[in-house]
């Protein structure tokens, strides 16, 4: 019911350039001023969908509702996506194309760039159907963009059929999210919601209720300038101390040595000369004792380090980026239910499972909003060679449709 709809607005939200840029995220919101033109294009349909109440604020924070239009009292619910895409990859000048009637095999795009087959045995669920892609020079952005334009699919059937009940509801549309600063400046205070669904990534009939804690370290490493020429002995060499620092962090608790419930750390960032050199560490688990463990590890790397390199130093700084959402989800077991059987109206098979990674609802769960996550369709994120199903699209909508009228049900 929602297929051309959906595909038709995707295509268009994927074309606007809204690239988070992670080095201005710590002062700006939006972390990066293109990612207005989205926004304000979203305010725009919203209002001209026949929407009253819709705001965008300062901080590019966009919060649209609608009240219920049946009787009775209900729980608001919001539904909640992210307009900003990766800068892992390309994000400017998106050129979509679309695979029609896909009959199994390897989907080639532009610049040697190949979607395997072997790679992403899901393309088998959709044979016979419309694949799109990037052409191979930037991503797609279905993350998040497919949940963009799910939302506001749904938001437009609402608005054309009033009679489909429906009770108090937000759509929030958030910038930044990329950065791991989507959050930051988040107006709780305006959300009426004490519950929402972030509408994100996944394969269809993900949902996750579980996500890592997420800290992150910046170790700064002082060395002792002096011409090489002239430096036995006394040269010591900022950029050596870090590859030290970075060869004790374990390859076997690397994100591509894990998989599932196991935690990991990695080397994000380094940069740097012979006087001081500055190494970004991400630091994530699913348990806060093993966690607590890796920071450790990390302040005992620092000391070997020292000691290893006399008259250096390493300053060791670590800070909290997110909490695992699942302490707060659990407590309200109905938030899950609900979406497990919106899912099994439409036949879906409901996969929980752990999100290796975080999002706006981390943020939001721990700051009091239980908010797990819903798949929007897509694969290959943040990569050259994302691709979203058409069919996916659609489902996901089934199922913010189902979701939406399972709650209109519950007092
Ligand atoms: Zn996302």
């Amino acid at each position: 019911m929602f297929k051309e709809e959906v595909t038709e607005r995707f295509l268009r939200y994927v074309q606007i350039f809204s690239t988070s840029d992670p080095k201005r995220a710590e002062q700006h919101r939006p972390s990066s001023e293109n990612q207005w033109d989205i926004l304000n294009l979203l305010k725009k349909e919203l209002l001209e969908m026949g929407l009253t109440d819709v705001q965008l604020d300062e901080k590019g924070y966009l919060i649209a509702r609608l009240s219920a239009n049946i009787p009775g009292k209900f729980t608001s619910i919001g539904l909640l996506a992210h307009v900003d895409t990766a800068s892992d990859a390309p994000g400017e000048k998106v050129n979509p194309q679309i695979h029609k009637n896909y009959q199994g095999g390897d989907i080639p795009l532009n610049h040697g760039v190949v979607i395997r087959q072997s790679d992403n045995p899901d393309l088998n669920l959709y044979l016979g159907g419309n694949i799109i892609s990037s052409d191979g020079s930037t991503l797609l952005g279905a993350d998040d963009k497919a949940g963009v334009a799910e939302i506001m699919t749904i938001i437009h059937h609402l608005m054309k059929n009033p009679q489909e009940p429906h009770g108090p509801l937000e759509f929030i549309f958030t910038p930044v999210e990329e950065t791991g600063h989507g959050m930051d400046d988040f107006p709780l205070e305006k959300l009426k919601s004490p519950y929402c669904y972030t509408v994100d990534a996944g394969a269809v009939g993900e949902m996750e209720d579980q996500c890592y804690y997420a800290w992150k370290a910046s170790v700064e490493f002082q060395g002792r300038v002096i011409h090489p020429g002239y430096a036995r002995g006394r040269l010591v060499n900022a950029l050596t101390m870090g590859a030290a620092f970075i060869s004790m962090l374990p390859r076997n608790e690397s994100p591509e040595a894990t998989d599932g419930l196991y935690g990991n750390y990695w080397p994000n960032d380094f940069t740097g000369g012979l006087e001081k050199a500055e190494l970004q560490v991400m630091i994530r688990d699913f348990d806060l004792k093993n966690m607590e463990r890796r920071l450790q590890a990390l302040e005992h790397f620092a000391l070997a380090v020292e000691a290893a390199f006399p008259g250096g130093k390493v300053i060791l700084k670590k800070e909290k980026q997110y909490l695992n959402m699942l302490e707060a989800i659990s407590k309200q077991p109905f938030i899950m239910e609900n979406l497990q059987k919106a899912m099994e109206l439409n036949d879906i098979l409901p996969i929980r499972r752990p999100i290796r990674g975080g999002t706006d609802g981390s943020r939001l769960s721990e700051m009091g909003i239980p908010t797990p996550n819903v798949f929007a369709g897509g694969y290959n994120f943040h990569s050259r060679t994302e691709w979203v199903a058409q069919e996916a699209m659609g489902k996901a909508c089934n199922v913010l449709l189902s979701l939406i009228n399972i709650w209109a049900n519950v007092p």
